[in-house]
């Protein structure tokens, strides 16, 4: 049976995973494709329904992104969004040109009740506009259903094609009835059923699985964070004692997390996992010495890694099949999805394809959204403090460590975040926090303790917000705790001296230090 699928048609708005996403909310399955995408690759894959995204151009001069025509009279309905909506326009002989007045922000939008796009929306609704550009004139065929104060035409449909165009962010947060007019769109519109659930996706990926692996060995590299861990419990499920793991501790993991992911995934565990452990520490410890530049320090890491997994996999024999973790914002961002400026070539662990021996990648999560993958962690039972893990870096505390990495720094850092992560899930913050951890900034300054003299290390606390990891603010978090977290860090942690609070939010700073 084939899946329902509505596509987003990128045409480099910020936004466009969010469409995405939104869409799957409403259990639908939704890809992203380029502009650029040829129409009959479009009618190949048969999709439900068609969303153009926002843009950052004008439709109305040359060398903009645009489409053919023919889209619109493929019988499939269409939603132009922003960009999108002004192209709808464009393309079918309306009037798109600049504003008299440009809105940029949450604006009232008062909206026709009667369309199927605004089912069960209020009449007047908050949604969230950024255009310069809008629509003077609808195109033929077309009738307007939603207007501001200051845009005339902020929605417009032709009911008989399926056509409708939003000026508006329906996928913004900001939009308040957003969620719901895509989904009176996916639904009323296109007519989905909602078949995207992530408990057949798991049984089906496991079929699948179990049909291309057949007998054959598959490796995974195993590192504890959600990814790898819901791709390694998927394998198993599918093809068993077939399956091994192998888990790299490099040195650079948070206080006792080797030992927390043994538990976990290792034969006193629920798992058949066949889990390796390699406690890989000193070597890594040892090419660490004397680096201080954090680009340099990430390659080592990462090729020690590779390294490593390369030794235990000779040991294991040929294997067939090598399982990574990729998720589908890692595809989108490498160009292979959207339209949006390719950001990083990503490879879970760096490249292992080159070094091991094997026929085939794996990608079991592949198609899946961040939250999408922790849904199919709950789903396979896997408990929910690894599902709902905080973002970990791969080169681990390496790049939380400024300047060169030592092991008796590692120890610093490790203490000094297991009280911070300790005292902000006491003071019940840790649900609010997107993403908290300690650094050791590599400054050393005057104290006293004891009326002694000391010159020890500064100890970072980050905390921040974010939805989406792509911005972030600092936290506020309630001074008593910092000021417990702080007296606890001085008074455990053997040299420190000195506790700061980051203050910076993304941009201008990241969220992590290095
Ligand atoms: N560039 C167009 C405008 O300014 C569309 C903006 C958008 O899609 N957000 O109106």
């Amino acid at each position: 049976m084939k899946r329902e699928t509505v596509i987003v048609l990128d045409f480099g708005g910020q936004y466009n995973q969010l469409i995405a996403r939104r869409v799957r909310e409403c259990n639908v399955y939704c890809e992203i494709y380029s502009y650029k995408t040829d129409i009959e690759k479009i009618k190949e894959i048969q999709p439900k329904g068609i969303i153009f995204t926002g843009g950052p151009n004008s439709v109305y001069l040359e060398d903009s992104p645009t489409y053919t025509k023919e889209i619109f009279e493929l019988g499939i309905p269409v939603l132009g969004i922003c960009y999108g909506a002004q192209l709808m326009m464009h393309l079918l002989g309306g009037q798109v040109g600049t504003a008299p007045v440009r809105e940029y922000g949450k604006i009232e939008v008062t909206v026709e009740q009667s369309s199927k796009m605004f089912e069960n929306v209020s009449e007047k609704t908050i949604c969230w506009m950024s255009h310069n550009d809008y629509i003077a004139k609808e195109a033929p065929g077309f009738e307007i259903i939603a207007h501001t104060s200051d845009c005339p035409v902020a929605a417009v449909q032709n009911p008989g094609k399926n056509l409708y165009a939003v000026q508006f962010h329906p996928e913004v947060l900001h939009t308040q009835e957003g969620k719901k007019m895509l989904s009176n769109f996916v639904y009323n519109v296109c007519e989905c059923s909602g078949d995207w659930k992530m408990d057949s996706f798991v049984e089906e990926s496991i079929k699948a699985i179990q049909e291309k692996v057949g007998d054959g060995k598959v490796l995974c590299a195993l590192s504890g964070g959600v990814d790898s861990s819901v791709a390694a419990v998927m394998l198993s499920k599918a093809v068993g004692n077939q399956l091994t793991c192998v888990f790299v501790d490099h040195g650079l993991l948070r206080k006792n997390e080797g030992d927390e992911v043994e538990a976990v995934f290792g034969p006193a565990g629920p798992y058949n996992l066949n889990f390796i452990r390699v406690n890989a520490q000193e070597r890594f410890y040892e090419k660490l010495k004397g680096v201080e530049e954090p680009e340099e320090k990430r390659k080592i890491i990462g090729e020690e890694f590779i390294r490593v997994f390369e030794e235990e996999a000779k040991k294991i024999g040929t294997v067939d099949f090598l399982v990574q973790g990729t998720i589908y914002p890692d595809v989108v961002e490498s160009g292979v999805g959207g339209e949006s400026t390719v950001i990083k070539s990503h490879h879970n662990v760096g490249g292992l394809p080159d070094y091991v021996d094997f026929k085939e990648i794996i990608e079991p999560l592949r198609d899946l959204f961040k939250d999408e993958v922790r849904k199919a962690g709950l789903e396979l039972g896997i408990p929910d403090y690894l599902v709902f893990r905080q973002p970990f870096p791969g080169p681990g505390l390496g790049i939380r460590i400024i300047g060169e990495v030592t092991a008796e720094k590692v120890e610093m850092v490790q203490e000094a975040d297991a009280i911070w992560r300790e005292e902000i899930a006491n003071a019940g913050l840790d649900k609010e926090i997107g993403q908290y951890f300690a650094a050791l900034t590599n400054m050393r300054s005057v104290g006293v303790m004891g009326d002694e003299r000391t010159y020890d290390y500064a100890v970072a606390l980050r905390a921040v917000t974010t939805t989406d990891f792509m911005t972030a603010e600092s936290a506020e978090i309630p001074w008593d705790v910092i000021g417990k977290v702080t007296s606890r860090i001085v008074n455990e942690v053997k040299h420190v001296n000195r506790v700061m609070y980051d203050c910076t939010g993304k941009p201008p700073a990241t969220i992590e230090f290095e």
